[in-house]
């Protein structure tokens, strides 16, 4: 007994689905449902991969409308981080189930999530039956005073998260920025990382003063910095890289890091930079989208995101073929990066997929392609899979209501609605 979908339309052509233990056991046009199949009727559909939202932090969407319009380090200190320090578990458990809910919803399947408490997200991203890399916030105020006790933490957590045994939620190493933590962790976290196999993320070159500092501090550039702590390998994913030069670009791509570019992030918090998309493809470098926190964003819907990117980039460029909606989505799906990608849609592979409403408004004509980053929001998705579980079914994701109710709650408790 599995889940089998019927009548969905991949590529061109009608085929059915089978899912068993949470993988897919056949796919094609002959493939029909068993006997006890829960069934997904696709008539009018488009089965296509997930997507992965790689650069969030979930929890946050207990701020989300709290403090707006105000610039980074102002919103950071005075309204975002005293409401941090207060935080519960259950605060974070609550805040992450609605981002797991409004990314089920908009098409996404798995997530790469920086947030305090992590143990308390990782169980989220369990019960919600999304998948993510969920990993605490590792800050030692830069004083190598405070490295040993800081990466003790990030690592008892990560074993908290390991130990739990969920199939869904892994965990890694999340060093703020390299101007909230030592060098001391920094290569801590270098040695470490490789030792307990787990991945490690970082936000690098968000703002240019970021970068200023970096250069009059040590001598060097963001990239450069990270590299001599050894930190720039092909397990990193480096969220923003909005002011990285050349020299960075090659650097990364000879590393094999990944940079995860936020683009409405960085519009809101007005950065006054770009990413440099096209240098950065050019140089061969690996690459993802991530909406960031929703406190920053605030949508968690990646289809949105695809716009802004391809449109903010092709604008740059003043060349509209700087990047292809094919492109975009290959980004979005983490297609563009080993770190990041997906098994593809074939035996054996994970059961997580789409159902894309093909008879809407917005994609009835033209590709799918198209549609998808130029026309469509995430409300085209009409089913999401993951792991052989639905997720979402026509529209619906089970158990939102209480989710909305209790994360209301739990911002009320912070005074935050
Ligand atoms: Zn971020």
């Amino acid at each position: 007994m599995g889940l089998a979908v019927k009548d969905a339309t991949l590529e061109g052509t009608v085929v059915g689905v089978r899912c068993e233990d949470g993988r897919i056991a056949a796919i094609g046009p002959d493939v029909e449902p068993a006997e006890g199949d829960e069934v997904l009727d696709a008539h009018g559909m488009a089965l296509v991969p997930g997507l992965v939202n790689a650069h969030t932090h979930a929890g946050m969407t207990l701020f989300r409308g709290f403090a707006d319009d105000l610039p980074l380090m102002e919103w950071l200190t005075r309204y975002i981080w005293p409401v941090e320090k207060r935080m519960s578990d259950d605060d974070v458990y609550w805040g992450t189930r609605l981002a797991c809910v409004e990314m089920i919803q908009s098409g996404t399947t798995a997530f790469w999530d920086m947030y305090w408490h992590a143990e308390a997200a990782a169980r989220a991203v369990e019960d919600a039956g999304i998948r993510a890399v969920t990993a605490a916030p590792l800050i030692d105020d830069s004083d190598p005073a405070k490295s040993d006790r800081a990466c003790d933490d990030a690592e008892r957590s990560i074993e908290k998260i390991a130990d739990s045994g969920g199939a869904l939620a892994s965990p890694g190493f999340a060093p703020h920025a390299i101007y909230t933590v030592s060098e001391k962790s920094l290569r801590r976290v270098a040695e470490r990382a490789p030792e307990l196999g787990v991945p490690v993320q970082i936000h690098l070159s968000e703002t240019e003063h970021e970068v200023s500092d970096c250069v009059s501090e040590r001598g060097m550039r963001p990239a450069h910095y990270l590299d001599r702590c050894g930190l720039l390998g092909p397990d990193t994913i480096l969220a923003h890289g909005v002011w990285l030069d050349q020299s960075e670009l090659e650097l990364i791509a000879e590393r094999g890091a990944t940079v995860v570019t936020n683009p409405v992030a960085n519009l809101k918090l007005a950065v006054g930079g770009l990413f440099p998309y096209r240098d950065a493809r050019d140089a061969g470098v690996a690459m993802g989208l991530g909406t960031d926190g929703p406190g920053s964003n605030n949508s968690l819907d990646l289809m949105d995101d695809m716009k802004v990117f391809a449109l903010l980039q092709k604008n740059a460029a003043a060349d509209p073929a700087a990047v292809t909606a094919g492109e975009t989505l290959a980004l979005a799906r983490g297609d563009r990066s080993p770190l990041l990608s997906r098994p593809a849609l074939e035996p054996g592979a994970d059961a997580d997929f789409l159902l894309i409403r093909t008879e809407s408004a917005e994609l009835s004509l033209g590709t799918l392609d198209a549609g998808l980053v130029y026309a469509a929001s995430g409300a085209v998705v009409d089913a999401t899979v993951v792991a052989g579980t639905v997720l979402m079914r026509d529209g619906r994701v089970e158990g939102a209501e209480e989710v909305v109710a209790r994360t209301r709650e739990q911002a009320a408790g912070l005074g935050l609605a």
